[in-house]
């Protein structure tokens, strides 16, 4: 029987770096992009598997979003060429907003992409000069807007809190925004550029629940540490992630999970062309976690949690962050306390 499974393309090159970015990304050069792009193609080819039924598709970055109709369609053939893709399967790309013109919009559409997950960060001019971000509030919603007109009901889009010019009222301001556009999916994430004190760990803190309150009590369900959703509306491809499926990886720096191996590509240019021309799989290393706590490690970041059943060889650890309010254990699932949320990292680390 064939199973599901997952991809993800890397597209790793911006228009401008920025500060706070940990993704693996370089400068946009004609050339190079040119280059890349065809040996993406030779490693889709090489990964060809067709006993695999995907049923979500993720093209990130790095901006996707500055690809051309003739290069994106190039990629989505390939993947259609070596892979059976489900008729229904989520396809999403990640775009910057002063990338998607209605005319981009269009083509992105015509090549089977579903959902967009747009980087808007804020909707506060003060926001986006602290993040330097390339585009204006005028753009963000503009870029909005086009989705729409364009066909897109599956819209996500990305913030940032935790900014040192931020407060609840220009966070509360960035939100009644959203709340007009009314979008199916909402990510937030914290800084993690700025060092940290007391005080920023604090207002981190604050926002962060502020952020909460304020999205659920405007339709939006909070399932993941940093994704909320309308109903029917979570990411499928992200879920993924965190319910232990298999995913591949393709293009420099990707992660893949199949049979229980995490493997991870390449991020220099040299080492990723050079396997590839080979045709091996470049893959820079693999390395197996144990089953268990990887579920766990995975699993938890989702509000709902997971089942008791994976916690067999961790009882001690269990019981001691029961005990502490850490996790809670209803109807047989284990799940963050969610005052806790933010201090799930450290939490994890006592199944490692
Ligand atoms: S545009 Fe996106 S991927 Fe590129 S550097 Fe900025 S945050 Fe990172």
């Amino acid at each position: 029987m064939r199973k599901f499974a997952s991809i993800y393309i890397h597209f790793p090159f911006c228009k401008r770096k920025c500060f706070y970015c940990h993704f693996t990304k370089f400068n946009y050069e004609k050339e190079l992009v040119d280059k890349y792009l065809n040996y993406l193609v030779k490693e889709i080819q090489i990964r060809s598997n067709l006993n695999y039924k995907i049923d979500t598709i993720y093209l990130g970055g790095g901006s996707p979003s500055l690809l051309n109709e003739e290069q994106l369609s190039m990629i989505i053939s390939a993947i259609y060429k070596y892979f059976n893709i489900e008729n229904n399967a989520e396809i999403t790309i990640e775009a910057n907003p002063e990338d998607i013109t209605y005319k981009k919009l269009n083509y992105i559409k015509k090549n089977g992409v579903n959902r967009l997950s747009i980087g808007i960060q804020s909707f506060v001019k003060k926001d986006l000069v602290y993040l330097k971000r390339n585009h204006s509030v005028k753009q963000s919603i503009q870029a909005v807007e086009n989705a729409l007109n364009a066909g897109f009901s599956n819209i996500n889009l990305d913030f940032i809190i935790g900014l040192p010019v931020q407060t609840q009222k220009t966070l509360e301001y960035n939100f009644s925004k959203l709340k007009d556009l009314d979008t199916s999916h909402v990510s937030v994430y914290i800084l993690e550029e700025v060092k940290k004190d007391k005080y920023s760990e604090n207002r981190d803190n604050d926002l962060y629940f502020f952020a909460k309150k304020y999205l659920e009590s405007i339709g939006y369900i909070h399932y993941e540490v940093s994704n909320f959703s309308k109903n029917g509306f979570q990411s499928k491809h992200n879920l993924k992630y965190w319910k232990d499926k298999n995913y591949i990886g393709i293009g420099l720096s990707a992660s893949s999970y199949e049979n229980n191996i995490d493997h991870k590509n390449f991020d220099n240019f040299d080492d990723y062309f050079n396997k590839i021309e080979n045709k091996k799989i470049p893959y820079k290393e693999s390395k197996t976690i144990k089953h268990d706590v990887r579920k766990i490690i995975t699993g938890l970041r989702m509000i709902d949690g997971i089942s008791i059943e994976n916690f067999k060889n961790h009882k001690e650890e269990l019981k001691f962050l029961e005990e502490n309010n850490f996790v809670k254990i209803e109807k047989n699932r284990v799940s963050i306390v969610q005052t806790k949320i933010l201090l799930l990292n450290e939490i994890l680390t006592y199944f490692l």
